[in-house]
Parts: C-alpha cells; sequence; structure tokens
C-alpha cells in the first residue's frame, strides 16, 4: 500500500521564533493522535531546519526543506547544500515548485541535477510538476507534464524513483484560489502513474506517493482526496493555520 502524505510547504513565511512556535504546536497535535496514519511533512525555510529537527525527532511529523543547490559544495554565495539540508535531520526536500520555475527560471535540466543531487545526498524528493492556464486551455497540459517529468525526473535508476513523491501542482491553481477539479487532479495523476508505469514498471509505479497542490483548503479536500490515484496533497496558504492544516491531514 502507498503512502499517504500530507506536506505543507511554508514558503517564505514566519520568522525563526514564529516557525518554531508553529512547529511545536502541529507536532504535539498529531503527537497525541496515534491512530493518524497519514505522513505530515513540515517544509520550511532553511533557517527553521535545525530547529524543527529538534522539535519534531521523537514524533511523528517529517521535515523538509523548500529548495537545494544545484551544486555539492564550494564558492556558491547564498546557496544551501542537499548535504547541508540532510545534515540538519531533515528528511525531504522539495524541488520543481512552479514558483522557483517562474521566479527564478529553475529548467528541467537543473532541476534535475538538483534532484540528483538530492536523491545522492539520503533525501527523498517532493518533484513538483503541473501546467499554466494557458497550457491547460489549449489542452497540452499532459504533454506539459510529461516533458517536465521525462527531463526532470526520469534519469534516475528504479530504486532512486522509490525516493521521490510526485506533487502535481496546475500553476493557475497555486495560491489563487483556483483548485483543479477532483476529476482534473484524477485525470492528471493516473497519467502520471501510467507515465512512471511505462519507465518504471509496475510495481514502483503503484508504490508512488502523488500528491495533489494548488488552493487545497479543508473545504475541499476530502473530495479531491477520495480518488484512487491522489494520495495527498502539498499544501501551501492552508498549511500556515492551524485548524485549516489539521483538516486537510484528517480529510484523508
Ligand atoms: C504550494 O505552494 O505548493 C501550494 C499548493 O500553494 P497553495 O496551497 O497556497 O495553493
Amino acid at each position: 500500500m502507498r503512502k499517504k502524505i500530507v506536506a505543507g510547504n511554508w514558503k517564505m513565511n514566519m520568522n525563526l521564533e514564529e516557525g518554531l512556535s508553529f512547529a511545536k504546536t502541529i507536532n504535539q497535535y498529531f503527537d497525541e493522535k496515534p491512530s493518524q496514519k497519514t505522513e505530515v511533512i513540515l517544509c520550511t525555510p532553511y533557517i527553521h531546519l535545525n530547529g524543527v529537527s529538534e522539535i519534531v525527532k521523537k514524533g511523528k511529523v517529517a521535515l523538509g526543506a523548500q529548495n537545494c543547490a544545484s551544486e555539492d559544495s564550494g564558492a556558491f554565495t547564498g546557496e544551501i547544500s542537499a548535504g547541508m539540508i540532510k545534515s540538519t535531520g531533515a528528511q525531504y526536500v522539495i524541488i520543481g515548485h512552479s514558483e522557483r520555475r517562474t521566479y527564478y527560471h529553475e529548467n528541467d535540466a537543473l532541476l534535475n541535477k538538483k534532484t540528483l543531487l538530492a536523491v545522492n545526498n539520503g533525501l527523498k524528493v517532493i518533484f513538483c510538476c503541473g501546467e499554466v492556464k494557458e497550457e491547460r486551455e489549449s489542452g497540452k497540459h499532459l504533454d506539459v507534464v510529461r516533458r517536465q517529468l521525462q527531463d526532470g525526473l526520469f534519469s534516475l535508476s528504479g530504486s532512486d524513483m522509490s525516493k521521490i513523491v510526485i506533487a502535481y501542482e496546475p500553476v493557475w491553481a497555486i495560491g489563487t484560489g483556483l483548485t483543479a477539479t477532483p476529476e482534473q487532479a484524477q485525470d492528471m495523476h493516473h497519467y502520471i502513474r501510467g507515465l512512471v508505469k511505462e519507465k518504471y514498471g509496475r510495481e514502483i509505479a503503484e508504490d508512488l506517493t502523488i500528491l495533489y497542490g494548488g488552493s487545497c483548503k479543508p473545504s475541499n479536500a476530502a473530495e479531491i482526496f477520495s480518488k484512487p490515484d491522489v494520495d495527498g496533497g502539498l499544501i501551501g496558504g492552508a498549511s500556515l493555520k492551524k485548524e485549516d492544516f489539521v483538516a486537510i491531514v484528517e480529510a484523508i
């Protein structure tokens, strides 16, 4: 049975004190819910990683970063490597978020490099893909996502692929209040699983967790998560409020 996951992407929100206090609240909540089987991941800004790692160490909540460098080490001022992220105790890193693709011009080749570095440094990767509004409207969304996966991800070996979580995030739904319909999410997730099956075989495809992301909230989460190929969510805005985030996790 593949893993159900809800990951919160804090983006560039909360100072150190606010982030640690929020992580404590979330960690405590899920520690008191031993029956909760969904994996909960907090993807924090870099500055929170070490502190949040201490907070969640003995609990059930996992920790991730939102990006990593495309080089292993050296003279890259301001960058944070996959190895450094791993050394904080984090287990995950988000790669290929649409905000990185758009604002920092990260292309498929660069994302492929980052993904390989992350996996080689012992991190699991939440690899994001998704089309913009014009691509959906012109019926190119399947081709766009296929190219993102082929060029960004499919150079991985089968055993490395088992360390990947794919997040389908239609760009037109991120932070906009617009959400893909449960049918649109299911169709794309089914398509993605099919591509992975073609490349890596049935077992790896069936074990792959595919998350939906894009204006997921307590009022729409249960319906989206009820689809057979939707294995959870990557949550932005709603991950910053305890009540909303918890309700989304519990919607699974
Ligand atoms: C995200 O940042 O990955 C995301 C899905 O954001 P939001 O939930 O705010 O649309």
